[in-house]
């Protein structure tokens, strides 16, 4: 097990995201967590990833306790041992491909060159080689995805995080950067968690588990065995 959500709650004011959830997710899995607009996905994903803190109950990572970590801390593991892919607008539109796909590991002070260098051989692997030169304000859909992604995993990250990664793309797209997300996280070892109200999305992943009215229960997380 990498990451784990006991009895989780998160309300904004008084509306109540997610109740009481439970989540077990292993090593190498690739977990597509499913459910109508508004049940509480994004909540879900957004206090696993240490990004929201939840009212109540615990998010563990790799034997640690995330949810009552100091923000320091948690920004650093952020930054080091997950990685994230939205719908969209996590580039920035005014920088090349390279450079930001390189953003992250500047941020953890690569030097210049070796940053852009291992950038460049992700965009390749991304069938990108071709596009590193490009703002990627000027891309494609699917090519600005396939950039988010090489971002994503350029640190070598523990965790993916992926909230709807082909919402804004048609299916056939959609698709391809699917196959290469999950194709590039099960080479790499990767954890990935991808939210989706999308079979076809949820497809991809080796298990689903569905968030209806902000619950969840996860047979696996009840010590169920596998
Ligand atoms: P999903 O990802 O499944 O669409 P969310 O986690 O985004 O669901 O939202 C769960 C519930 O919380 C919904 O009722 C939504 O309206 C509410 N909600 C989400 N974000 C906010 C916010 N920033 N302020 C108020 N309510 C929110």
């Amino acid at each position: 097990m990498i990451l784990q959500a006991r009895g989780l709650s998160r309300s904004y004011g008084r509306t109540p995201a997610l109740s009481e959830a439970d989540l077990t997710v292993n090593a190498g899995e690739i977990l597509a967590v499913m459910g109508p607009s508004g049940s509480g996905k994004s909540t879900l994903l957004h206090c696993l990833a240490g990004i929201f803190t939840p009212d109540s109950g615990e998010v563990w990572f790799d034997g640690r306790r995330l949810d009552t970590m100091n923000d320091a801390r948690r920004t650093k593991l952020r930054r080091t041992a997950f990685g994230f892919v939205f719908q969209f607008g996590q580039l920035v539109p005014e920088l090349t491909a390279t450079d930001n796909v390189a953003l992250p590991l500047l941020l953890g002070r690569a030097g210049r060159k070796d940053a852009r260098r291992r950038a460049g051989r992700w965009l390749e692997r991304l069938g990108l080689g071709e596009l590193g030169g490009r703002r990627t304000g000027e891309l494609s859909g699917g090519q600005a995805q396939r950039v988010a992604i090489a971002r994503a995993l350029v640190t070598g990250p523990r965790v993916l995080f992926a909230d709807e990664p082909t919402g804004a793309l048609d299916s056939l797209t959609g698709e391809h950067v699917m196959e290469l997300l999950v194709g590039l996280a099960r080479e790499e070892g990767t954890t990935v968690i991808v939210v989706t109200h999308d079979a076809r999305v949820a497809a991809f992943a080796d298990r689903e588990v569905i968030v209806r009215d902000g619950r969840l229960t996860d047979p696996f997380a009840a010590g169920a065995v596998r």
